[in-house]
């Protein structure tokens, strides 16, 4: 791994097009771009040994977690108890399969997937290389969708709600299942997408020798968006990884606006409409997700009111109106060098915290699926949670159709006015 990073050192930085030669890097440190910070590769311990370790221990810790049950909850006298694999099988039978299929996906099949991958594509094996190429490309996509950790908050902060009525129980599935969330996150931790590429399938050749310190627009390159290659600016397609992509993304700031404007539409409803449904004793009770905030706070539980309402209030408003701020700054309305900082820090913020929204959507999954107590208490999910997590989802898309590069193209246009100005 070492020798492909030592003999084509060239990079361009993929959040603010700049052109960098890597240095040496020393094994277990990694590179980050000295304008944005990004960080750009690594050079880990043992590339193949610890991904591959990591990901077939949580590979098993997520099988134990699925085979036996996960939690309980007490009430005068009456036990539920839960398997994961009934969460979503509860949420099928109360009519929203959309909640079961994003449970499963994001929650299960994604992380399993992402694991069973980088063992195939850290470890020489006789796959063709075409389809580890098609793999590699789908496990980068897919990283930032699974949710096993946001699963995990939404378990804690469910205890929190329930603890009020009745006992809670950690069963035998608990402690594999939070096992798993951290392993499969340390294994993505240990895989570096510039190294996997590499050692998949050489690097394309650069046109000409490239030229240190300015952007790869200023030299007619551009950096692949999945496998990090330098190519013309004009070779559309990727001949290493067959990706589609230009210089800057096309359309990107039409794209991120008419997904913003379709999240604010449904966000609107997914904050009036009640998101569950708690039935006690015959009687249903519709609650939405500030409703929801405002019982937790009388309640006393501060803590959980607090999360909840950060990550499902002030998250996506602010995300919004990030989002927004933007586009409008890097459609020229922003101003100079120190400006394209402060919004790529919004940038990085807003990519890192969106999913997080998604914590009230899995409460109530698992609300749902251990309230069951007959005539006592039960929770349903209700239309809301759907919309909410439409808007989530849409404001994470949003979120990656935005170019960072754009905030930051800005600086040479401002060295060129300059530089005019100078020469009058
Ligand atoms: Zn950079
Ligand atoms: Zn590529």
């Amino acid at each position: 791994m070492c020798s492909a990073v030592k003999s084509n050192a060239w990079m361009l930085c993929p959040q603010c097009d700049l052109m960098i030669k890597l240095p040496d890097i020393p094994v277990g440190s990694r590179a980050s771009c000295p304008r944005c910070h990004t960080s750009l590769t690594a050079n880990w311990h043992e590339p193949r040994k610890r991904p591959t370790g990591y990901a077939l221990a949580a590979l098993f810790m997520l099988l134990l977690a699925n085979l036996f049950p996960f939690v309980s909850m007490k009430v005068a006298g009456l036990t539920s108890e839960i398997t994961l694999a009934q969460i979503p099988q509860v949420m099928v039978t109360e009519d929203y399969s959309s909640l079961a299929t994003l449970f499963l996906l994001f929650v299960q099949a994604v992380p399993a997937f992402c694991m069973i991958t980088i063992i195939v594509l850290v470890n020489p094996n006789p796959l063709p290389t075409h389809l580890k190429v098609v793999l590699a490309r789908i496990l980068f996509q897919l990283r930032n969708w699974g949710m096993a950790e946001i699963f995990m908050a939404g378990v804690l902060v469910s205890f929190v709600k329930l603890m009020a009525y009745g006992e809670i129980g950690l069963e035998t599935s608990f402690w594999p299942w939070v096992l798993f969330c951290l392993l499969q996150l340390r294994a993505f931790q240990c895989v570096d997408r510039r190294g996997l590429w590499d050692r998949l399938s050489p690097r394309p050749a650069m046109p000409h020798p490239p030229e240190v310190g300015i952007t790869g627009l200023e030299q007619g390159l551009r950096s692949c968006p999945c496998c990090t290659a330098i190519l013309p600016e004009a070779e559309h397609t990727c001949p290493r990884c067959d990706v589609t992509a230009q210089a800057r993304r096309k359309h990107s700031l039409q794209w991120t606006l008419a997904l913003l404007f379709t999240s604010i539409l449904l966000y609107i409803p997914a904050n009036l409409l009640p998101i569950m449904v708690t039935e006690t004793l015959g009687t249903a009770y519709p609650s939405n997700i500030m409703a929801g905030v405002i019982v937790l706070w009388g309640d006393g539980s501060y803590p959980v009111a607090l999360v909840i309402f950060i990550a499902s209030i002030m998250v996506p408003t602010l995300k919004m109106l990030a989002i927004g701020w933007l586009c409008w700054d890097a459609s020229g309305q922003g101003r100079g060098q120190n400006d394209s900082h402060r919004m790529h820090k919004i940038y990085e913020v807003v990519e890192f915290v969106g999913r997080w929204s998604m914590i009230d959507v899995f409460v109530i999954a698992v609300l749902s699926a251990l309230v069951r107590m007959g005539q006592l208490m039960n929770v349903y999910p209700a239309w809301g949670a759907i919309l909410f997590a439409m808007v989530v989802i849409i404001t994470m898309i949003a979120a990656m159709t935005f170019d960072p590069r754009l905030t930051w193209d800005r600086v040479r246009e401002n060295n060129m006015k300059e530089s005019r100005l100078d020469g009058n």
